[in-house]
């Protein structure tokens, strides 16, 4: 998803009471950000953000950050979110790569990725979202029984997160390469934008939870 340079897009983003700035300035204090003390949940690669609204509608007794590298993308959540705010729902614009530095040790009940840029080439592979450095610095803000859920159609992503997460030291406590036809796992199932535009195309989607 690359939505670059819409014009005014970094100021929306400064400018909204929805987007955190100098999130690492929070670190150890984010349920101050919300009107509950309640579990904190976020998404990394949120996108426009259909998934993590639509989760914080559905979970009020959760408390959800969305986390969006770009501006131009994160910009479409915020106009989402001026039509219809949620108060449990906060935004991050950064780099996945910094989240020890804005998170602290077990602030972090769940950490959900969803459809995360595959980076094919082999010499891409540490900026994969699963990849075993970003499941260290995971293990370092997720409570103790925290868990990561990550779905995706990309077979070949998907093959190398299941082979990077014992690496890893973590342990895989579900999985399933159909995710819409599999009764368990699909229970509760809230769907992305790129879940919904690749299984309309006939992609099978694939999911898997993971603890350590
Ligand atoms: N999760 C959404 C969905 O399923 O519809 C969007 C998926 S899109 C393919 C991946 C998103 O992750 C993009 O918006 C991209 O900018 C964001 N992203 C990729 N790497 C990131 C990183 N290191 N930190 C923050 N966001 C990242």
């Amino acid at each position: 998803m690359r939505l670059r340079n819409i014009p005014g897009a970094d100021e929306a983003v400064l400018n909204s009471p929805y987007c955190i700035k100098n999130p690492s300035e929070r670190k150890g204090s984010w349920q101050s950000v919300f009107l509950s003390e309640q579990p904190i949940h976020i998404e990394i690669g949120m996108g426009k953000g259909r998934f993590i609204m639509d989760m914080a509608a559905a979970h009020p007794d959760i408390n959800y950050i969305g986390i969006e590298r770009y501006s131009s993308v994160l910009l479409r959540a915020l106009q989402k979110m001026e039509l219809t705010p949620l108060i449990n729902l906060k935004f991050i614009c950064m780099d996945a790569a910094e989240v020890t530095e804005v998170f602290a040790a077990g602030e972090v009940s769940r950490i959900y990725l969803n459809f995360s840029d595959p980076w094919p080439k082999d010499r891409h592979a540490k900026r994969r979202l699963t990849s075993q450095s970003f499941l260290t610095r995971y293990d370092a803000i997720l409570k103790k029984d925290g868990r990561l859920e990550f779905k995706t159609d990309n077979q070949d992503l998907f093959t190398f997160s299941l082979e990077e997460i014992p690496k890893a030291g973590w342990q895989l406590d579900a999985f399933t390469r159909d995710l819409h036809h599999d009764v368990v796992l699909n229970r509760g199932n809230i769907m992305t934008e790129y879940e919904e535009k690749f299984s309309s195309l006939g992609n099978p989607i694939c999911k898997l939870i993971a603890s350590r």
